[in-house]
């Protein structure tokens, strides 16, 4: 699977800011980066530019070194997650958005996720790793289920990635998941197992 690295803003004032909406999802501007290829998009070029020289952002270093690192990791890291949802996801390419937000969304259906442009080595591997474990998530266990609330769905979904990742931290309030689900993976049978656990944990 290959992966495209492309950048984009923070909140900064310019004309070719895309707000940060009402959610988390730069939808609209990852849609126009898509379709547009960058072609009408010169003032965004020249915006990221001045703004990554102001703020000391190495664009194109960073690029690199994440197209790096994705050759390099990636299969081990996706064999790892389809041994354990036992199943594939559908991306053919995935596509990699460099930010200075402090949040990453991501999208598995239009196979993208992103990463900070200020992360290093470390941090971009590791992003890599906590995102696609969502989309294999996503690909088994969908959006909601219906014996649990969204909050709690939400909260598993996060703390899965505790099993391939074991540096997993992100969220304090999902410490007892976190490691509720590091307990039970070392004899479950696959992701779908430690799922079902993990309802009746919530549930409880
Ligand atoms: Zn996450």
């Amino acid at each position: 699977m290959d992966a495209f690295v492309y950048s984009f803003l923070g909140p900064e004032d310019g004309d070719c800011l895309i707000k940060w909406g009402s959610d988390i999802l730069p939808k609209k501007l990852v849609r126009e980066l898509i379709r547009t290829k960058f072609r009408n998009l010169s003032k965004l070029k020249t915006f990221l530019q001045e703004y990554s020289i102001r703020n000391k952002i190495q664009i194109e270093k960073t690029k690199k070194l994440i197209i790096n690192l994705w050759k390099e990791k990636s299969p081990d890291i996706i064999s790892e997650l389809e041994t354990l949802f036992k199943t594939t996801i559908d991306c053919k390419t995935i596509t990699i958005y460099l930010t200075t937000f402090p949040m990453f969304p991501y999208n598995q259906d239009e196979c993208w996720f992103t990463s900070s442009v200020y992360s290093r080595k470390a941090d971009h591997l590791e992003t890599m790793k906590h995102e696609l474990n969502h989309f294999y998530f996503h690909k088994v266990f969908g959006e909601k289920d219906s014996r649990i609330n969204g909050k709690d769905f939400w909260a598993i979904k996060e703390s899965f990635c505790a099993i391939t990742l074991s540096e997993e931290e992100v969220y304090d309030s999902h410490k007892n998941l976190r490691n509720f689900i590091r307990n039970v993976s070392n004899k479950a049978k696959g992701g779908r197992e430690i799922y079902e656990q993990c309802i009746d944990f919530v549930n409880r």
